[in-house]
């Protein structure tokens, strides 16, 4: 049996026309499952019949909330368990624009950096484009509202499973899907340079592309995301070059303040060396202490002369707004949490 959620429209119409149905059927029923439907017995325009043909060759539900937390500042964190039993993590944060889901894409990840929850869950297995976009309208159907902005910043390097990914968004993207513009859509990448030179070259499209930096220094970077040891910062830098040269689209760096370890005014003075002249933004992340975690966050003070430093430099950084930090909203921290209980 398929899962219908992994399919383009196109897809569903050749399905149709293979078990002799009229191939427009697969319009309505396109339109049903973005409108977050769990049963074919929901699509009230289908006759009985097709249902039971439906049934035969497909499934609709992959996924459901098995728990969530509430933030005082409205951040909802939930556990989400697919159909074979793995749990993931997906976020809805609210902001002036309207509301953003974050979103995993892989169960667990092979990534290994030091600061992150997800990498102690240890990699099992990447998701399919359903399983992605369902994340989108079990929050949707939870919360009762919309989603407007869609970050893959969950569990999971994005740019590993680039196909599903990059399926996921365009169905995300599709008038027909969840119809949400690509450029409200951002990847974040902890740096996989040959995947980030195919996106540059998949012309059409138009998402954020994001960079978790972390360090201008390969020895600091490596010491906290062993993906530098495969790609130094000099690579990563050219493929993000080689990006905006092709896209004309400006990169977000993220890069998360550690206490004592990449937040000195020389760090700074560093990295603004690094990213001079280049289209791009920098996104300073208070981090996320986790759970034996080896990393504290930096001062409030530290963070704002970091930013000061940088924007003295003619490069513009802002510091994140945190988000859900009384429900440990760190990716991974819940699933982990889980599993120790
Ligand atoms: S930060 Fe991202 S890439 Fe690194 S281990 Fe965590 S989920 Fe994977």
């Amino acid at each position: 049996m398929k899962n219908i959620r992994d399919l383009y429209l196109e897809e569903i119409e050749n399905d149709l026309l293979e078990i002799g149905e009229k191939k427009y059927r697969a319009k309505q029923i396109f339109a049903w499952l973005f409108r977050g439907v769990d049963s074919f017995d929901e699509m009230t325009d289908l006759s009985k019949e097709l249902i039971i043909k439906l049934k035969e060759i497909y499934y609709i539900k992959n996924l459901e909330i098995a728990n969530f937390v509430e933030s005082k500042d409205g951040t909802i964190k939930y556990l989400m368990r697919l159909n074979d039993g793995n749990c993931i993590e997906s976020v809805k944060m609210k902001y002036k624009y309207g509301n953003c889901a974050c979103v995993s894409n892989q169960v667990g990840c092979k990534m290994g950096c030091n600061f992150c929850a997800s990498a102690k869950i240890g990699f099992v297995r990447s998701l399919t484009p359903g399983e992605i976009v369902s994340q989108i309208l079990e929050i949707e159907k939870q919360s009762g509202e919309k989603i407007s902005n869609v970050v893959f910043m969950g569990i999971g390097e994005p740019l590993d499973n680039y196909d599903n990914v990059l399926k996921a968004i365009n169905l995300i993207n599709n008038p027909k899907g969840l119809n949400i513009g690509a450029r409200h859509i951002s990847i974040s990448t902890c740096g996989l340079v040959p995947k980030i030179k195919q996106l540059a070259d998949e012309n059409e499209l138009q998402c954020n592309l994001c960079i978790s930096l972390h360090s201008s220094r390969d020895e600091v970077r490596t010491s906290m995301m062993p993906i530098n040891k495969k790609y130094s910062i000099k690579e990563v830098i050219d493929a993000c070059k080689y990006y905006i040269e092709k896209t004309n689209r400006r990169i977000t760096f993220e890069y998360a303040l550690v206490d004592g370890v990449n937040d000195s005014y020389e760090d700074a003075m560093h990295l603004a060396k690094l990213l001079k002249g280049m289209l791009c933004h920098v996104n300073l992340i208070p981090i996320n202490k986790i759970k034996d975690g080896i990393y504290e966050k930096s001062s409030t003070d530290k963070i704002l002369a970091f930013r000061d430093a940088l924007n003295s430099k003619g490069i513009v950084a802002t510091v994140r707004r945190e988000l859900g930090s009384d429900i440990s909203a760190a990716c991974g921290q819940l699933v982990r949490q889980t599993k120790e209980e």
